[in-house]
């Protein structure tokens, strides 16, 4: 019988939401993982008792290097990253040192101590802007309308040129609304984990603009699949990963208040300035290069997040 190869593996931003559901799935196929995270958005609770975790800022180089000197990993999948748009605009400089800054110094790093490829978490939903094509394809030229946005497409040619340049390896997956267990519903995104708080504990919820924004939600156990795909898939490329399936903000409060018998109705706010109507990613990309579909439904996605909650949090 074929034996299964395991790594050595850095996982970046390990204690946030998709970093910890990524980091339990590699241990579950048994992967060795270390974990890098400041706990600045994370939380050390929701991490697997068997990675093994340095809470390290990624903006520190010096204490990177003694890391990837100790461990000589194999794959770095990098998340850690200033997440929230609000704060890249109120912020715009220090949101650049951590995902600009802060990915250079891994790029650096793999080089140095010869990463077989590193995979990085990009973003669909804010990278393209308000004008692209339905469905948006990875051949449209995004056009960033946030410095969050910005500092993740400046990361993705940062990694094209080391690639470029020193033949480093890489996939970089743009996620469309990514939900599931262990996303915190304290951010301003992350509109399932807020329904879900809010809905559970008979609070008003509140829904900006009219509510027929679209949303391609993806579940987070899809998103950590297409990761654990790009350990051998996938090389050098720029892939969506996304459902293709248009949802209103509308869609999803019925089909969550059904699910949590909430029977309140929701408190209409103006829109918020940024907010981009229509987000949709094609993913023929990710089914060819990757082999990778999404599997759960919304419905089937959002039970499994409310139960999460219930029995979490
Ligand atoms: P998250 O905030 O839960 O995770 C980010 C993690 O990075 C946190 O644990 C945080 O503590 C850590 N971190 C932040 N700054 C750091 C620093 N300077 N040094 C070390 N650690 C640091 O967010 P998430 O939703 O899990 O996002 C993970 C990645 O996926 C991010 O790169 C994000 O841009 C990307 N992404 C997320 C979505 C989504 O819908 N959630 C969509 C597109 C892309």
């Amino acid at each position: 019988m074929e034996e299964k190869i395991k790594y050595k593996i850095l996982v970046t931003g390990g204690a946030g939401f998709i970093g910890s559901n990524l980091v339990d799935k590699l241990i579950e196929i048994g992967h060795t993982v270390v974990v890098v995270d400041n706990l600045s958005t994370g939380n050390a609770d929701f991490l697997s008792p068997l990675a093994l975790f340095y809470q390290q800022d990624i903006r520190d180089y010096k204490v990177l290097d003694m890391i990837f000197e100790s461990h000589k990993f194999d794959y770095v999948f990098h998340l850690a990253a200033q997440i929230s748009v609000p704060d890249s605009v109120k912020n715009p400089n220090k949101d650049a040192e951590i995902n600009i800054m802060g990915t250079l110094n891994l790029l650096e790093l793999c080089l140095k101590y010869g990463v077989k490829k590193l995979i990085f978490s990009s973003t669909g939903g804010a990278i393209y802007g308000d004008n692209a094509p339905i469905p948006t394809s990875e051949e449209y030229c995004p056009h960033p309308m946030s410095p969050y946005a910005i500092s993740k497409l400046a990361s993705e040619h940062y990694i094209r040129f080391f690639s470029d340049q020193y033949s480093l390896n890489y996939s970089i997956l743009r996620y469309s609304n990514v939900y599931g267990p262990k996303q915190t519903p304290k951010g301003e995104a992350g509109v399932v984990a807020i329904f879900t708080e809010k809905m559970l504990n008979n609070e008003e919820t509140y829904i900006y603009g009219d509510g027929e924004q679209v949303r391609d939600f993806i579940h987070v156990y899809d998103v950590v699949e297409a990761n654990i795909l790009s350990l051998q898939k996938g090389d050098k490329e720029v892939i969506n990963i996304s459902t293709n399936s248009k949802t209103t903000i509308n869609e999803l409060f019925n089909i969550m208040k059904k699910e949590t018998e909430y029977n309140k109705f929701p408190i209409y706010k103006p829109q918020r300035a940024g907010d981009i109507n229509v987000s949709l990613l094609s993913n023929d990309k990710a089914k060819i290069v990757l082999g990778w579909y999404p599997k759960l439904k919304l419905q089937e996605g959002v039970k499994n997040t409310i139960d999460w909650y219930r029995t979490s949090i």
